[in-house]
């Protein structure tokens, strides 16, 4: 496993559309163990093929560091409810702004073994789960997003 390069907004890769994977091969399946380990260094909880220089349908998610998932050619295929509250991204380091997502997302994909696989997310999950996969449209929070994109240390601590 290794550490791959983040990359930043402004990055033009950050902008492409992601293609489909027809298949699982050795090379992608170190690009998932590089992604999770590069996730887990910056303390993320996602993380997008693109936001490593790799333009295609790939995320890996893990919001509470016990429950890891690969989504390879992710859709939603149903949403529900809505939540409101601040989002940041590896892509935007220190930055947050607030965005409105739905607060429950069903997601179709294929796992690490290119098997069919449902994944249901609430709240933190559905949340990662929207904006990942907004990542492979080349589509950043900041676009979504009901504000400005805030500074982390100017955020009021009483919120
Ligand atoms: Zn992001």
């Amino acid at each position: 496993m290794a550490l791959r390069q983040i990359r930043y907004d402004g990055d033009n890769i950050l902008r492409k559309k992601c293609k489909e994977v027809t298949e699982m091969t050795e090379r992608t399946k170190i690009l998932i163990d590089d992604m999770f380990e590069t996730m887990y260094e910056a303390n993320g909880v996602g993380l997008a093929a693109p936001q490593v220089g790799i333009l295609k349908r790939i995320v890996v998610i893990d919001v509470d560091y016990e429950n890891p998932y690969v989504l390879i050619n992710p859709v939603i295929v149903k949403k529900d409810g809505e939540q409101t509250g601040d989002e940041g991204c590896l892509s935007l380091p220190g930055k947050v702004a607030t965005v409105t997502r739905p607060n429950h997302v069903i997601c179709k994909c294929l796992n690490e073994d290119m098997e069919e696989v449902e994944i249901e997310g609430e709240g933190l999950l559905a949340r990662a789960i929207c904006h990942e996969l907004d990542h492979l449209e080349g589509v950043l929070y900041k676009d979504v997003a009901d504000g400005p994109v805030r500074d982390v240390e100017y955020e009021d601590p009483e919120e």
